[in-house]
């Protein structure tokens, strides 16, 4: 347990600043206060871009040799592992997510500058032959300010996700952290600051989404926006970004399915839907929230789930349980009605189904919906919360149908032990990435982001760098050969 301030405040253009208004952020498994943060205005935003604007016009992350970035990135981690214990406590309790993964959260981000550090001094371009009396090559340049509109569920290590890359090819970065869980950030822009990077290189500002977000994502001053969050969000922004063809990562929301064929290995798929589904409360961008069961096992394989769900420890964050709260009373609600609606629609209600009462916060039940058709709403829409709809099929060229066959388009997962069935179907199914019979098998290391509405652009990986840069040809006419 760490002593937590009453007060929080953004950093714009290397100090701590405070503001007219502030924010309360309550814990979710409590519905208790646990701080305030100022309350970025319009004008702590534009002073924030500004400050990034002058730094990267500046040159003075350009110009330094690529070795002086590796450095930056280094400090920032080791910072980062220095106050991973106070920082997960932070997250844990704004976020009511599990101590441990809020740990991992801050150990990820870490990982994340190293990560990237390993590159910023190999980001090389190529030279193009065109025959005599010509020299050709590309230049990789910084976009110049990036601007990255962070969600709530993981704000810790998304936000380093985009961070890192960016800095590493040399932009001056605006991040604008989530209203509801907004402190883990501040712990985090702390141990950067300790890194020493040049003034107004770094800058972090909460503020509400629809008035600073909006400000911000139609600003001429932005060079490129990373967004991660809602689609309805992303299609606003794109919409401001328009204005100014402002160049754009959208890493949006999913509904993303696991095939379970009859000869898939069931520990190593009941192990997968726990985590798939039940980790951070189901609020992960690339839940697994859709089963799909070949017939011929789809009881023994709902029994199974449902024995796994019930006896799952519902609590508190800190107390390490299995399921923990979702992160607001809204977010409660829109889940309780969208479960209502599915079994109006004609879903059965297998295990779970409604909210649990008398724990203090915004607890719902792991919850497991049968006999779900691929035309229901709670087979079509995104719901961020625990909620696991079950699917029958009988072919795989059905279960293909029935996996592609929503707006979205983020991950999905085969689960067999015919390795020609699993490349056939990850060919085939519409998703950024494939996993084989294990969710969230990927790392930091491998490229993420979706098709369809589940957006565009990829983060993580060496790929991620290069949405971080542009490319400029440099083409040169040689006389007297
Ligand atoms: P959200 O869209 O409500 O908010 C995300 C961020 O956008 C917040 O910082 C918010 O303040 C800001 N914002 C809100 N309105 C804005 C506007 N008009 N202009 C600019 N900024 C604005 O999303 P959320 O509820 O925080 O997060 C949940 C959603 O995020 C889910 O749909 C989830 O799938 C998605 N998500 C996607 C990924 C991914 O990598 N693909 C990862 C995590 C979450």
């Amino acid at each position: 347990m760490y002593p937590i301030a009453a007060h929080w405040l953004n950093f714009i253009d290397g100090q701590w600043a405070d503001s007219e208004r502030c924010i309360t952020v309550n814990n979710p498994g409590t519905g208790q206060p646990v701080a305030s943060i100022a309350q970025a205005s319009v004008d702590d935003a534009e002073r924030a871009l500004q400050a990034a604007r002058r730094c990267a016009d500046s040159g003075v992350l350009t110009r330094a040799r690529p070795a002086q970035r590796v450095a930056w990135l280094l400090e920032i981690a080791a910072q980062i592992r220095a106050v991973v214990e106070e920082g997960a406590w932070v997250l844990c309790q704004e976020n009511g997510k599990r101590l441990q993964d809020a740990r991992d959260e801050f150990i990820e981000a870490a990982r994340y500058f190293e990560y990237y550090a390993g590159m910023a001094d190999k980001i090389e371009g190529t030279s193009i032959p065109l025959g005599n009396g010509y020299m050709d090559f590309t230049l990789y340049d910084p976009m110049g300010v990036s601007l990255q509109i962070v969600p709530w569920n993981f704000p810790v290590s998304i936000c380093a996700r985009s961070l890192a890359p960016a800095l590493a090819a040399g932009n001056a970065v605006l991040v604008k952290s989530p209203e509801l869980s907004p402190l883990g950030l501040c712990v985090l822009f702390q141990a950067i600051e300790r890194a020493g990077l040049p003034q107004g290189a770094v800058n972090l500002i909460c503020g509400r989404g629809r008035e600073v977000g909006a400000h911000l994502a139609g600003h001429p001053d932005v060079d490129q926006i990373v967004f991660t969050g809602s689609v309805g969000t992303g299609q606003s922004i794109l919409r401001a970004a328009a204005e100014y063809a402002i160049p754009s990562v959208m890493e949006l929301g999913g509904k993303s399915a696991a095939l379970v064929f009859a000869d898939a290995d069931r520990e190593q798929l009941i192990a997968s839907v726990r985590n798939g589904i039940f980790f951070n409360a189901g609020q992960v961008c690339s839940a697994m929230s859709r089963l799909l069961v070949q017939r011929e096992v789809y009881e023994e394989v709902v029994a199974q789930v449902v024995a796994m769900a019930e006896g799952l420890r519902v609590g508190q964050g800190q107390d390490d349980s299995d399921l923990t709260p979702v992160i607001s009373a809204g977010q409660l609600e829109g889940i309780q009605a969208l479960c209502q609606r599915a079994q109006a629609q004609g879903a059965v209600v297998a295990s779970g189904g409604d909210a649990i009462g008398g724990l203090g916060g915004h607890f719902m039940a792991p919850t497991v919906l049968r006999d779900v058709t691929p035309d229901m709403e709670i087979a079509q829409a995104e719901v961020f919360g625990p909620v696991l709809a079950i699917i029958p099929f009988d072919t795989e060229e059905q279960a293909i149908a029935i996996a592609n066959g929503t707006d979205f388009g983020l991950v999905a997962g085969v689960f067999t032990q015919d390795l020609n069935r699993a490349l056939r179907c990850a060919r085939r199914l519409c998703a950024g990435q494939v996993f084989i019979n294990e969710w969230y098998a990927g790392g930091i290391e491998t490229p993420f982001g979706g098709v369809g509405l589940s957006g565009f652009g990829r983060e993580k990986g060496q790929e991620a760098l290069y949405s971080y840069v542009r490319t400029k040809n440099l083409a040169v006419r040689i006389q007297g050969e």
